[in-house]
Order: structure tokens, then sequence, then C-alpha cells
């Protein structure tokens, strides 16, 4: 019987390790299917207050994974694949094999959608970025794509001006799910060129391990060329990992958490942390912000059951 599970090892995952294993309440960490969660998949970090040079992102996630083992954090490769909360304890599968635990935390973040093409996959954190707030400043004066049609790419799109010369949105046809406002502010960017109707065939250039341009393909003409680029940023939408939960936790139409308040899920004893819930603001900061008081929650809770 554990005190609490935490399901994923990210920015919130690990800081909800952090507090619970000092507090002594000894908690398993399931990695997941990301490892480290998105800070993994990103290289220098210049925003996490602590480290006025920045830090490698795969770094920082390791460092608080052994920051959380030195209080006595036991992590264990896997995912939750079925679970039952309808009563406490909470019976939860690992990769079909079942375990029970007192109180639980939902840290299994939101997966970036991704284009699905090769290059994509191999230039991740080389060139490659689903997080303009991350990644952007590394564009200063240099051409980027951002890909998608919904409020996400607008948004990275309007950022990306900020630092990029040139900011090229891409989008497979030419209706756009953004709200009029997001649309009408990016329209009017003078810094943004509009392509819709288009795909991405290829990025380039995997031998490089850098992004250095572009293959897209106008679906209506046919037409297909190759532009220069430096950054390619990736904005059509994020998939939040609550799959086991359905029916069980309270979700919203796209599968986020919804909050009943801190870290409080509709049932009492299962909390949330990180992206799973916050679709807002998904920054490694807030995420392990929330990891923090979901520990804190977990504490209170079996202290008041007197565990
Ligand atoms: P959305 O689901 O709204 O939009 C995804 C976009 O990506 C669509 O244009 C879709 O195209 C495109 N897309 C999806 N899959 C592919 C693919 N395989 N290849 C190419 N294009 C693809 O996601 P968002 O992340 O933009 O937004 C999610 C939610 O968050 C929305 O409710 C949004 O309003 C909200 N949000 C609000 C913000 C704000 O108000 N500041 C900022 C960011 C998000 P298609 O239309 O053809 O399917």
């Amino acid at each position: 019987m554990h005190n609490v599970v935490i399901l994923g090892s990210g920015c919130a995952g690990n800081t909800a390790a952090i507090y619970t294993a000092r507090a002594g309440l000894k908690p398993l960490v399931l990695e997941g299917h990301e490892p480290g969660g998105q800070l993994s998949i990103t290289t220098d970090v210049e925003n996490f207050p602590g480290f006025p040079e920045g830090i490698m992102g795969p770094e920082l996630v390791q460092n608080m994974k052994k920051q959380a083992e030195r209080f006595g954090a036991e992590y264990r490769w896997g995912t939750v694949v079925e679970a039952d909360l309808s009563k406490r304890p909470f019976r939860i599968s690992i990769d079909g094999e079942w375990q029970e635990t007192r109180t639980l935390i939902v840290a299994s973040g939101a997966s970036a959608r991704w284009l699905g093409l090769e290059s994509e996959k191999k230039l991740v954190g080389h060139g490659v970025s689903s997080c303009a707030t991350c990644d952007g400043a590394f564009y200063r004066g240099e051409k980027v794509i951002v890909v998608g049609g919904g409020d996400s790419a607008m948004e990275e799109a309007n950022f990306l001006t900020r630092f990029a010369s040139e900011v090229t949105l891409i989008h497979r046809n030419e209706h756009f799910r953004a709200s009029k406002i997001m649309l009408d502010r990016a329209k009017a960017n003078p810094k943004i060129k509009w392509l819709p109707n288009t795909v991405v065939q290829e990025i380039h250039d995997v031998e490089a391990n850098t992004v250095n341009g572009v293959t897209l393909k106008n679906v209506v003409s046919g037409e297909v060329w190759r532009q220069e680029v430096s950054g390619f940023f990736v904005a059509i939408g994020h998939i939040p990992n609550t799959k086991p939960f359905v029916g069980q936790l309270d979700l919203d139409p796209d599968g986020y958490i919804i909050s009943h308040g801190g870290a409080r899920t509709n049932i009492t004893g299962v909390f949330h942390a990180g992206d799973v819930q916050d679709r807002t603001y998904r920054q490694a900061i807030t995420a392990a912000g929330a990891g923090c008081m979901a520990a804190i929650e977990v504490e209170r809770f079996l202290e008041a059951e007197g565990h």
C-alpha cells in the first residue's frame, strides 16, 4: 500500500515527489511514456528562476529527480493503463500490475501533437519546437515557421515576431479555428506571412542536426517548393494524458482535468498538477508550483486521515 503515487516525472511530478518525499511519505513516481516530460525534449531553459546562465531542460528535470530520490522517492518506469478510483484505497494498473495507494497525484502532462514526420521527430530540440515561449528567444533576427490554424498558432506566431525577422504561418486549409480576435491580431502583424492550404512535406536538415529549411506543398495548386528557415514551431494542439481516468475524473471536452479548487479533483484524495489540468500557462515553473500544491494537499489529507 502506497501513501502516494505520482503519475508523471516532469516538473510537476518531480516537485510533488520532492515535497512528499521530504515529508516522509515515500512516494512512488511513475515515469510515464515521456520521462522528464516536456523539458526532456527541449534544450536551453532560460526562464526557470535560479539559473542566471540558463540550464539544459533534461539536466533540470534530472536534478529534480535526484533531489526527490535523496529524500526517498522511488521512481519506476511504467504507465497507468487502467485505474479504479471508485473507492479508497485507489487501485491502479501499472502496465497490467495492480497496486494500491491512499492518494494519487495526476501529473501526467499534455503531450504536444506533432505532424508525424520522421525529420520532425529527429530535430525536436534542434530547431523543431512545440513551445514558442520556451524557445522563441533563440531565433533573434531569424526566419521561422509556425504550423497550425488555432489560437495557439496565432499566439505563438505573434509572440515569435518579438524575436524573429519573419514568421511564416502555415495552415493545411484556409479555414482558421482561431478566435476572431486572435486571428485579427495576427493578421494585423506585418511580420507574419500567411501560407494557407499548405502542408509540410519535409524538414531539413537531419544530417546537420539543425533546421535550415522546409519543403512545402500547396494542396490546391500542387506546387512544391523549398523555403529557408531556422526555426520550426508546431502549434497544432496538445493531448492531455488522462485516458485511464475517463468516466472517473471530471474532464473537459478536450480531456483536461477540471480543477475543483487548489489541486483538488472531483475525487477526494486524487489531486492534479501541471499541464494535465493547465491549458493556459504550461510553463515549467507553473507546473513545479502546481506539483508543490498537490503535495501539500496530500500531506494534509493523509494527516487528517491519521496516516
Ligand atoms: P486547436 O485544436 O484549436 O487547433 C489546432 C489547429 O491545428 C487546427 O487549425 C488544426 O487544423 C491544426 N492541426 C491539427 N492537426 C494537424 C495536423 N496533423 N497537421 C496540420 N495541422 C493540424 O488547438 P489550439 O492548441 O490552437 O487550441 C486549443 C484550445 O486552447 C482552444 O480552445 C483555444 O481557443 C485555446 N487557446 C486559447 C488561447 C488564448 O485564448 N490565449 C491560446 C491558445 C489556445 P484543422 O482546423 O484543419 O483541423
